[in-house]
């Protein structure tokens, strides 16, 4: 594993490697304090004191921890946490648990290519997905609105499910799902027509704008969506970024909080109206933050652990939202790409 990771995160995940590998207690501990400093800082603290280079004023920060925390604060692996990775690489495999947990899943409901803001062709991202043993893989490109995204016009969507059309005959029995990743607008219709929404196999309704809005403006926005007959799956529902990333045309986005809005409410309405709940795997994401997601699961919601993919790679970050799954006691039945793909695509036409 050598993706990006928040500071708390990458700190940890160097203690995990350095005691897996049985180095001395007192190394072990010095990233485990310096990931709990972090965890306890205000928010933009640890902003300003990487601004200001006090990082290593702060007692139980040293310099080797202080230069991991500004690396994974860059949204990079750290240097130090890469070298361990690839010396430690076979001795530390997944969790049992973790492991079990992924390889239930058949497939992802939530993936991008070069049509959008994606890096490669469709046929790249399916045969990536083949190599993983998925037996499906829902290709969700963005919306119109998503201009920056280069979201897809009604027309392109058409032609897409063309090109995925002939993909599927040659690719069976693996099985590219038609979909799209539908932005929901800020009365909280969906960003398609309705016409193409009901042929599409997978509907993933995600908030991309107005972050910030009020509570119970994001609420009632997000309620309409989860109540929209096409919605199979609420994106990223709370919209954070835990670390900087790069987009297209080289702007970088800085990080930011969760969005606002009444959590149980919005669950509850996914647990009536059969819309699952996307534990979304980017490294940046993490979306939902744990405790949403264990109220999530004590509501008796659906999940779908997606990764979001914008590259052929990026579909093995699934481990992640496994790893937040067992930790928050997700059922893998209650996953809906833990299921086949007739089973699911019963369910999803069942929805609308
Ligand atoms: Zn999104
Ligand atoms: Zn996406």
């Amino acid at each position: 594993m050598s993706t990006p990771l928040p500071p708390a995160a990458a700190l940890r995940r160097i203690a995990f490697l350095l005691e897996r590998a049985r180095e001395p207690t007192h190394r072990v501990a010095a990233f485990r304090t310096a990931a709990a400093v972090v965890d306890a800082l205000p928010e933009g603290e640890l902003d300003r004191r990487i601004r200001t280079r006090t990082l290593t004023d702060l007692r139980g920060i040293g310099p080797k921890t202080g230069a991991a925390i500004v690396q994974a604060h860059a949204g990079e692996v750290p240097e130090y946490l890469a070298r361990l990775e690839e010396t430690f690489a076979e001795l530390v495999p997944l969790a049992d648990d973790v492991a079990e947990f992924r390889s239930a899943l058949r497939g992802d409901l939530h993936t991008h290519s070069d049509w959008s803001d994606g890096g490669s062709p469709i046929r790249e991202m399916a045969e990536a997905a083949i190599a993983l043993g998925h037996e499906y893989v829902a290709l969700t490109d963005h919306s119109p609105r998503l201009t920056v995204a280069n979201g897809l016009t009604a027309e392109r969507l058409e032609r897409q499910l063309d090109v995925v059309a002939a993909l599927n005959e040659e690719l069976a029995p693996f099985r590219i799902l038609t979909g799209i990743e539908c932005d929901i607008h800020l009365d909280g219709r969906l960003d398609q027509t309705d016409e193409l929404l009901g042929r599409l196999d997978v509907v993933v309704a995600s908030v991309h704008s107005d972050l910030r809005a009020e509570s119970a403006a994001m609420t009632e926005r997000m309620l309409a969506a989860v109540a929209n007959p096409h919605t199979d799956v609420l994106g990223h529902c709370t919209g954070r970024l835990l670390i900087p990333r790069e987009q297209r045309e080289g702007r970088r986005q800085r990080p930011r909080p969760e969005s606002a809005f009444d959590a149980e409410a919005i669950f509850g309405a996914c647990v009536e109206h059969g819309t699952a709940v996307e534990i979304n795997s980017r490294p940046e994401r993490l979306d939902p933050p744990l405790r949403l997601l264990a109220l999530a699961v004590e509501l008796g919601c659906e999940f779908a652990v997606d990764t979001d993919a914008h590259a052929p790679g990026q579909l093995d970050w699934q481990a992640n939202g496994c790893e937040r799954a067992v930790e928050t006691g997700v059922d893998p039945d209650r996953v809906v790409n833990t299921w086949p793909a007739d089973e699911l695509l019963e369910w999803t036409a069942g929805a609308r």
